[in-house]
């Protein structure tokens, strides 16, 4: 029999929604106006995150792949997005998974590679593009003709993750919309911005991971206010949890629980039992232990005792949000479940009982994520009312560059509503400096080094001038993505320089999870270092630029005034080198004090010299150039925000 398709071949293009997830991914679309997941021909709405690689080149995704998993560990990749946005080098990658890494080539760029059979080795991005384009050929089963995709992110993923993300999505063939943050589609889904103010808790246990979001709803903008979770815990936990109570009932001998096609076994069956449990209060299983079948039956309640542990941890998570988000549980308007372990009825009791309140759970917590990317690539594409809000990501950590004494000036703080730019002026430290090394690094921290380097790059052939003329202007942009771009000028030459921030290896949610504890953490430290470097920064230049006008305008010094300086300069000096940034501000005010005349008279002669038959343009420049004198005598230019 043929299939007779029929399709309106003038249909317009359809934007799409992708969930791109650790375990499951899903494809979802706007129809007549609402929105629906896209099933395959078997009525499945979920594609297993699984890539499997074979000898002849082919590359198998989805169901099948998770079936050859563990006959093909190697060269078949799991939760890839694991290790999206990774360094080759980075020591928690290696520990994940069965898999045959690959040092990166001369000239390669600096991310994980995985040695799989029928092709040279794989990265991320490539074996996500193959989930993408997967996603992507189901869609235009349905559809026919799609348009743009809005691809959603774990909140916490940084600028390596984002652009490996987008990359995948460029490498499979997809016209990216946007990146969305997960918790935000969620929101989306249950049309929450319809509200334009509010608080609201997306607790996510998915797979393998666990997520919480705070998320502040101002004016039709979502912020997130913080994020937490953990990423070894899901409903994976749960099945070696409840295998944990099977294994107790069939008490199989030391030999047999040690096999693995037994514990494979073990653990399929429990995720059966467990999914069962969802509806049933009882669910018996068989189990072929040494070819005789054995039965057991598991309550609800011997579940619930099990996973007990696993979902006191997520509690732990969800008040480190509230905490870091600086609100209580009752100050919550909303909390929505999202992923497939939120099913499990113990779940739902147990977020009701934490966070105060009966959660939102009406649409598939599998879904609701791709359904809030539907949503959003609808709207982005044109089709939703115009009115409605488009802006709807914030910057999830800061984004700044290193100034004098290894200190972060931070030029968009987190939380900035992304697209956003902003400029900051800076200027020269030293005499004759011809260039600028600058630094752009994403953090909480006080000090460079504490945060994470994104980029280094020099503004070169900069003409010489004194210290505190040049005047070099930063420019960040980032995009409606969460991706930088960083343009530096120097404004009196126009010498000009952009690069896009692309990083080559990525940061784990942990590690983010951790940069933003650890400034909470050492807050004060940090601030104490900030006002050390910045105080030992002053001092510098203070030194250089009155040893200068010595050496210049000696004649200018009275009775012991020279003594006097030399005293307060080797005062400074050595307060330098004490870890107390008051002491070296108050030498610094010392020498302020002691130079004081003498700068008055050194921009007296500066003067007198400019009126010597001068037009008054002139004038006026040296009058600048004096004050420049005074500014050097008094404290330094700070950088100025333009
Ligand atoms: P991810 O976001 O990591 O891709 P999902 O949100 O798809 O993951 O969640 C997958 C998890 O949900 C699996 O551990 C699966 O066993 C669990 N799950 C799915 N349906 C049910 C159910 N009915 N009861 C309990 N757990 C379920
Ligand atoms: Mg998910």
């Amino acid at each position: 029999m043929t299939l007779l398709e029929i399709f309106d071949p003038k249909a317009p293009p359809r934007p799409i929604g992708i969930d791109l997830g650790t375990t499951n991914s899903l494809v979802a679309s706007v129809g007549s106006d609402r929105p629906s997941v896209i099933e395959d021909c078997f009525g499945k709405t979920m594609v297993p995150s699984v890539v499997c690689y074979e000898s002849d080149g082919t590359v198998i995704v989805g169901e099948r792949a998770k079936e050859l998993a563990s006959q093909r560990p190697q060269d078949t990749i799991v939760s890839v997005k694991r290790f999206m946005g990774r360094g080759a080098d980075d020591a928690e990658t290696r520990r994940m998974g069965p898999y045959r890494f690959v040092a990166p080539q001369e000239g390669q760029a600096n991310v994980v590679r995985f040695a799989v059979e029928g092709r040279p080795p794989v990265s991320p991005v490539e074996v996500s593009a193959e989930i993408l384009r997967a996603l992507k050929e189901r869609a235009e089963d349905e559809l026919r003709s799609i348009g743009g995709a809005v691809i959603t992110v774990p909140a916490y993923f940084d600028d390596a993750q984002r652009q490996a993300t987008k990359d995948a999505a460029r490498l499979a063939g997809l016209e990216v919309l946007r990146l969305l943050n997960e918790p935000t589609a969620a929101a989306l889904a249950y049309g929450l911005e319809h509200k334009k103010n509010g608080l609201f808790a997306v607790y996510d246990l998915g797979g393998g991971t666990f997520d919480v979001t705070v998320l502040l709803l101002d004016d039709g903008v979502f912020q997130v206010k913080s994020t937490g979770g953990d990423s070894q815990l899901g409903g994976d936990d749960m099945d070696r949890a409840l295998a944990e109570v099977v294994l107790a009932k069939l008490a199989p001998t030391a030999e047999i629980a040690a096999r693995p096609t037994f514990v494979r076994e073990l653990l399929d069956v429990c995720r059966s039992i467990k999914h069962g449990l969802t509806s049933a209060e009882v669910v018996e299983a068989a189990f072929d232990v040494d070819n005789k079948t054995a039965q057991v039956q598991v309550t609800r309640a011997e579940f619930e005792s099990a996973i007990r542990p696993l979902l006191d941890r997520t509690g732990v998570a969800c008040r480190r949000a509230l905490r870091d988000a600086g609100i209580g549980a009752e100050e919550l308007d909303g909390v929505i479940l999202v992923g497939g372990s939120t099913r499990v009825p113990a779940v739902r009791h147990y977020v009701s009982h934490i966070l105060g309140q009966e959660p939102l759970a009406d649409i598939d917590p599998d879904q609701v994520v791709a359904l809030g990317a539907a949503i959003q690539a609808d709207l982005l594409a044109g089709h939703g009312n115009t009115e409605e809000v488009l802006l709807l990501d914030v910057l999830p950590l800061s984004l700044g560059i290193e100034v004098g004494g290894g200190v972060v000036d931070k030029i968009l703080p987190r939380n900035t509503t992304i697209p956003c730019g902003a400029r900051a002026t800076y200027t020269t430290q030293e005499d004759n400096q011809t260039g600028f090394e600058i630094h752009v690094v994403q953090g909480e921290r006080e000090m460079s080094k504490d945060n994470r380097s994104l980029a280094h790059f020099t503004l070169k052939g900069i003409p010489p001038m004194p210290a505190g003329l040049a005047r070099l202007e930063v420019e960040f942009r980032v995009d409606a993505d969460g991706l930088l771009s960083v343009s530096a000028k120097e404004a009196t030459t126009g010498i000009e320089q952009t690069i896009a921030v692309k990083p080559s290896y990525g940061l784990d949610d942990e590690a983010v999870e951790q940069m933003l504890l650890d400034a909470f953490d050492h807050g004060e430290g940090d601030l104490l270092t900030r006002r050390l470097a910045e105080a030992r920064v002053d001092a510098h230049r203070l030194i250089l630029a009155t040893e200068k006008a010595l050496a210049s305008d000696a004649d200018l010094l009275e009775g012991t005034e020279r003594q006097r300086i030399d005293d307060a300069l080797a005062h400074l000096k050595a307060m330098t080198s004490r870890n107390e940034p008051a002491l070296v501000t108050a030498a610094i005010d010392g020498v302020d004090g002691a130079t004081k005349d003498f700068a008055g008279r050194r921009m007296n002669r500066a003067i007198a010299k400019a009126l010597e038959g001068q037009t008054i343009d002139r004038v006026e420049q040296t009058v600048e150039h004096a004050k420049g004198i005074e500014a050097a005598h008094g404290s330094p230019l700070p950088p100025e925000r333009a």
